[in-house]
């Protein structure tokens, strides 16, 4: 059985399956694999899904920086 994350999603996530929770650190490491589809906050301290992923190749970047996040705090539903 996974462990449940903690955290609720933050406000600015683009609808769809994957989405950030606001445990994220502010560390930017998510904008860094997969730079179409992240973007930080107004307040600059937090990151967000800006856009759900649109080829084979940005799902492969998403999927890297969920499993690279320090706070574990990218979050995939599973449904497309
Ligand atoms: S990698 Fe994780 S902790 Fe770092 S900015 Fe992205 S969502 Fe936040």
């Amino acid at each position: 059985m996974l462990a449940q994350k903690i955290g609720k999603p933050h406000p600015d996530n683009a609808a769809g399956r994957f989405y950030v929770l606001d445990t994220c650190n502010g560390c930017g490491l998510c904008l860094t694999y997969a730079i179409h589809n992240f973007s930080f906050d107004d307040s600059g301290l937090f990151y967000y899904v800006y856009r759900q992923p649109e080829s084979d190749d940005e799902l492969d970047d998403v999927h890297k920086a969920a499993s690279l996040c320090p706070m574990d705090a990218i979050c995939d539903d599973g449904k497309v």
